[in-house]
């Protein structure tokens, strides 16, 4: 069925450096690139890749129509997705010889969604169908309200992690992902332990230690495909995009695990992060 993900769309400029500029120092940069990112969008483009459908429920501003199209070309069903007064969400990211960085994040048209713009995308959902969220857009508990209304399963990436933002909803969820910090800082924001957290699904991701599933049935440890890693961006993205576009297509939590996993492993072997997120058809044969 059909997955509704409510969720940023970024452009992300990404500038070599010699050197990290410092205050008051302007820097000419040796090299330049623009790529899709942002968590929504990648989300979207993963569910796409994993032979899911998906309905991208966000903002641009005009000058987004490049990251739009991109989202069109990729499969994503576009038809919900407004276009803002306000400057596109982008990251302005300088990356130095060493492969340190820094970031600007401006959330720009992330931040500008309304109620009767996702009343409208949510017009037609069911409780087939899947809503997915994460934390860079606004309108977060409005979006798991007409969720919950319509019946959807729901599931939340938990990233940027915000304790404000995520407690409240606890009680919503079916399906929680979040990283290994995000979980720590989860479980000093609750008190409690992640089993004890009212989640029926809980997936904890560990990087190259593969992932953990807490559920009524207990925890299942997951070991990650060992890989040459080339860059960890969106491997997070990666892995929740596969998940829920296979739990959408009726596969066993633990087989849908093993799939994420495995597309996570193959996105850390490559530069970039939506334009690069993997297919179905190259995880199966990758592993
Ligand atoms: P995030 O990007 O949100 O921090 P993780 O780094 O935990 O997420 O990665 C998500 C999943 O991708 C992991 O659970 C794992 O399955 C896979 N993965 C990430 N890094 C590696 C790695 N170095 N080797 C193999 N698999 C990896």
């Amino acid at each position: 069925m059909t997955i509704f993900n409510l969720g940023s769309i970024n452009v992300d400029l990404v500038y070599r450096v010699p050197h990290l500029p410092g205050p008051g120092e302007t820097l000419a940069s040796t090299g330049f690139s623009k790529g899709l990112g942002g968590k929504g969008a990648n989300m979207s483009v993963a569910v796409t890749r994993a032979g899911g459908v998906c309905t991208h429920i966000g903002a641009v501003g005009d000058d987004g129509r490049w990251a739009l199209q991109r989202l069109v070309d990729y499969g994503v069903v576009a038809d919900h997705i407004a276009t803002s007064r306000d400057a596109t969400g982008h990251a302005i990211i300088a990356v130095d010889d060493s492969g340190e960085n820094s970031i600007i994040l401006h959330p720009g048209a992330n931040h500008t969604l309304s109620e009767s713009h996702i009343r409208d995308a949510l017009q037609t959902a069911t409780s087939d169908d899947t809503f997915l969220f994460q934390n860079e857009t606004n309108a977060l508990s409005l979006g798991v309200d007409l969720a919950r209304e319509r019946g959807l399963r729901i599931a939340h990436a938990a990233a940027p992690f915000e304790a404000a933002a995520v407690v409240p909803l606890l009680g919503a969820l079916d399906l929680l992902v979040l990283n290994e910090v995000e979980a720590e800082q989860l479980q000093a924001a609750t008190g409690n332990s992640i089993s004890d957290i009212p989640v029926g699904d809980i997936v904890v991701t560990l990087g190259a230690r593969g992932c953990r599933w807490h559920s009524s049935g207990g925890v299942k440890e997951f070991a990650a495909v060992p890989v040459k890693p080339v860059d960890t961006t969106g491997a997070g993205d990666t892995f929740t995009g596969f998940l829920v576009a296979a739990i959408d297509q009726g596969m066993q939590m633990d087989a849908a695990i093993d799939l994420a996993g495995r597309a996570g492993a193959l996105m850390v072997t490559r530069l970039g992060t939506a334009d690069v997120i993997p297919t179905l058809q190259e995880v199966q044969e990758a592993f």
